[in-house]
This record gives C-alpha cells, structure tokens and sequence, in this order.
C-alpha cells in the first residue's frame, strides 16, 4: 500500500530536521535533533569536519526569492531555523515534503574557532561502527533487514552523518519512478533518515534461505564508496518482495533524455568509466551497463546503479523475465565466458545509442525494455560493429567507441587505457555545471511539455 504521510502538520522547534550542507564536493546531509540546542559554533565545526580543507567562518541560506543571508551568529542562526520552520510548515500544508534546510559555506581568511562546545549534530547512536545489520534470530515473520549507515567520501563525514537503519515501516512511498526487467522502483521518504529514497521491489518466490543468500551477496554495496556510484541505504524482505533502498537521482536515467549533446555525453561518459573502474576494482563485474542504469541528477553528478553483485538475485530475477539484454557484448550473447571487456562494450553501444538517439542496430526494434528474444540479437554477434557517423562527431568520440565496440573482446580497452583515452581526457575536467544545466533544462522542457499536453 503507498502512503504519504501527511499528518503531523505543523513543525515545532523541537522537531529533527535535516541541515544540508552544500560543498563543492557534494551536499552532505547532517540529522540535528534537538534544533533548539543547537548553536552557531557548533555548525561551523559540524562545517568544518565536512570541509577540512576551508577555512569556513560563516554560512548562508536562501531565502524565498533566491537571495542568500550570510549567518554568522547564534542571533542569525535563530533567524535562519525560524525562517526555515514558517517554509516548512507552508510544504506541509500544500501537501508536499519539506525540503532539508540547505546552508552554503563561506570561506573567510581568518584561523577557524576550535570546537569548544562540541559537535552536536546528529545526536543517532551509530552502534558497529556506521554499519547496522540487522537480522533476526527468527525468520517467522518473512521479514528480513539489512541496512547501514549513510556512506560518505570520509570516515569523519560518517561519524557526522550515521544514519539509523532502514526497515519496511520507516519507507513512506510517493510515486512510481518506473518499472523495469523485475521490478517497480518508487520514490519514498525514509522517516527516520528524513531523506527521499528510490526504492526498488522486486517480486521474487523463493525460499528464505535464498533470501538470507541474497542478503548476505548484496552486503558488498556497503563498501562501494564512489561519487560515481548510487549510495546504497540497505534491503529487506517482506514476504515474497526485496525492496533495495539507494540514494534517489533527481534526473532519473539517460534512457528518457533525447539526443545528448557530445560535450555532454563527454562529461557522463568520464563519470561511467570512472564509476566502472571503481566497480573493477573491487572485483565487480556491473554486467548491466545501459543507458537505464546510469543516473544523472540537478547537480550535475552521474552515478551507476543496478550492477549486479548478487548472483542468487540476478539468477532469480532471470526466471521470471526471459530474454537476453540489448547492450550484452557479442561473447555474451553467445554464451562465451566473459569479463571486464564485456562492460566496456556495454558502454560503447550505450555511448552511441545516446548519440545518435537510436539503439546502433536499426534492424533491432527496442519497444519496451532491454530484453530480446536470443534469435534478434545474432546480428550483434555475425555483423561487423556499428561506427558513429564521422561528420556528426569529434574524431576522438568516434575512435572511443569503435574501441569500446571492438568484436574482439581483448582489443577492446582496458581500464587504463579507457581513462586515458583522448576523448575522457579531454572532458575529465571536473565541469559538473555542464550536466547539471542540461539535466535542468531537459527536466524544465519535460515540465512545460507535460503543461501544454494538459491544456
Ligand atoms: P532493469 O530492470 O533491466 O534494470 P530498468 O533499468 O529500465 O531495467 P529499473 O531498474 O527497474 O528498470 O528502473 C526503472 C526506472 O526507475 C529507471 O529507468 C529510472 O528511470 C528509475 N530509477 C531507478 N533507480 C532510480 C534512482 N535511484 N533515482 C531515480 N530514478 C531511478
Ligand atoms: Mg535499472
């Protein structure tokens, strides 16, 4: 059953809210509880713990027009939460979630305080060491929970940002974000971490000790730890469904945008190889590399998903959903052994596909999904490769992805020549703005589209 919680209107000033802190790193979100205790120093240093390396002696916030007021007393922090408190009570009333209380870092030149009064954000018990798990003695209540901790770049920032677990009574669900070879993913609200999720359940009829075996494969996400890489926030069993809760992506997937300009593509496709020689790092194959499964936000990050660390899971689902996927390589579809050269030919027809905003092979019609009958995908395996058009394309994009789509497996890039490669070098430029923008402008021309469609 999906439910939005709307009760519990009003906000007091006793309520837990979430601070967002916005870095040139990325947000991080810090759960203060007792808003009323909290004090100026104590947010400068809760700041400074997530910026080390800036000399931070105030912060701002924005108004309801956009203007930012600096905060550089206890006085202005009172200002500041009294404003960000009528904000969320107007979200409630229309309806809507608030928002986290989000303050951007001013860096001064003067030496920092020191933290005389000590941290007081996020007052959680973080018991083992930022990772809980949960599993009950008894499985009679075919409910099994697995969840952990925010994961962030540093383990200070964990300390920071622990986060309780997550159990199928904290997950409030919004709306559907999409459904797919297995499973529906929705957007919800986890309560207790005060933070939106993308959850995705997935019907499967097993036995509880395949349950407990896909459990205990899935528990390797806790140590994926990349800005190239959906965080994951934990799993669980109810009845004959998992629901994999991870961080939700604001743009959703590269498969619904039209053509994507080469700059931009330049800037996600660094993010995936970088994403993917993380995963290879670690040993992990993703094995479902598309367009579906590469995620991109408002600020700008692209972030992996769905790879897949548990064979039990992946097994399971395929019983359900008979076909073989797209963007396999050719020795997969002909059932070879296959490696890391298998992802990278995924990211070649991937590459292409959102060039030319069309899946490479005309003969094959894609209508919903990634899965074929076996038969429709030989002449991925018979024919000579697709090549992008070269008067369309730099010659360095073009020469990229006749690497990636190499028919030979071992001539196809390994992980360091795929970073260094002139096409990733040349966007390797840490220029998330360009994203950013075009997710922006792309979700703002599906708004005004939608609205005309309405009329
Ligand atoms: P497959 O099941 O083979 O992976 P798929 O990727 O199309 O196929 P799902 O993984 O179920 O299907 O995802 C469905 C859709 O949900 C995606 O296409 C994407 O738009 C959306 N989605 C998935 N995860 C997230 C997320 N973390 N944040 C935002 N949207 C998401
Ligand atoms: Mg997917």
């Amino acid at each position: 059953m999906l439910v939005l919680d709307l009760n519990n209107i009003f906000v007091m000033d006793t309520e837990a809210i979430v601070i967002r802190i916005k870095t040139p790193s990325g947000d991080m979100d810090s759960s203060v509880d007792c808003p009323s205790l909290l004090n100026f120093n104590d947010l400068l240093v809760a700041i400074r713990d997530v910026m080390p390396e800036a000399t931070v002696t105030a912060f701002e916030y924005e108004d309801e027009v956009g203007d930012r007021i600096t905060v550089r007393s206890d006085e202005e922090l009172k200002a500041m939460l009294s404003y960000y408190y009528n904000t969320m009570n107007e979200q409630r009333m229309n309806g809507l979630l608030p928002d986290p209380l989000q303050i951007f870092p001013r860096a001064g030149k003067t030496p920092g305080i020191r933290n005389i009064h000590g941290l007081k954000v996020n007052t959680r018990p973080n018991p083992a060491n930022d990772c809980t798990h949960t599993v009950p003695d008894s499985m009679t209540n075919n409910s099994y929970v697995l969840s952990c901790s925010l994961k962030k770049s540093s383990a200070e920032l964990k300390r920071i940002l622990s986060n309780g677990q997550i159990n199928a009574l904290d997950i409030h669900y919004q709306e559907q974000l999409g459904h797919g070879n297995g499973g529906t993913v929705y957007k919800a609200y986890h309560v207790h971490g005060k933070r939106v999720l993308a959850v995705k359940v997935i019907p499967l009829d097993i036995t509880v000790e395949l349950q407990k075996q896909i459990m205990s494969e899935l528990e390797i996400l806790y140590k994926c730890d990349s800005p190239y890489i959906i965080t994951f926030f934990g799993a669980f069993f109810v009845e004959n469904r998992i629901s994999i809760c991870t961080e939700f992506m604001d743009g959703g997937s590269l498969d619904v945008f039209k053509r994507i300009p080469e700059h931009v593509l330049g800037r996600i496709a660094v993010s995936v190889v970088k994403g993917l020689t993380y995963l290879w790092s670690l040993k992990i194959l993703h094995r479902d590399v598309k367009p579906s499964n590469m995620l991109v936000n408002t600020r700008g990050q692209v972030k992996l998903c769905d790879f897949g660390v548990s064979t039990q899971l992946v097994n399971s689902i395929a019983k359900t959903y008979v076909g073989t996927n797209a963007y396999m390589a050719p020795e997969r579809i002909s059932g070879e052994q296959y490696g890391i050269h298998a992802d990278v030919w995924s990211v070649g027809i991937s590459f292409m596909e959102l060039a030319l905003d069309m899946f490479p092979y005309p003969q094959i019609q894609k209508n919903q999904g990634s899965l074929m009958p076996l038969q429709l995908l030989q002449c991925i395996v018979d024919e000579d490769p697709p090549v992008l058009p070269v008067d369309q394309f730099s010659e360095k994009f073009v020469h990229f992805i006749t690497q990636c789509m190499r028919r030979q497996p071992k001539e196809r890039p390994a992980p360091n020549n795929l970073m260094d490669h002139p096409f990733i070098t040349q966007y390797n430029d840490g220029n998330t703005e360009v994203v950013s923008m075009w997710v922006c402008r792309c979700l703002e021309d599906r708004r005004s589209q939608q609205a005309q469609g309405r009329v």
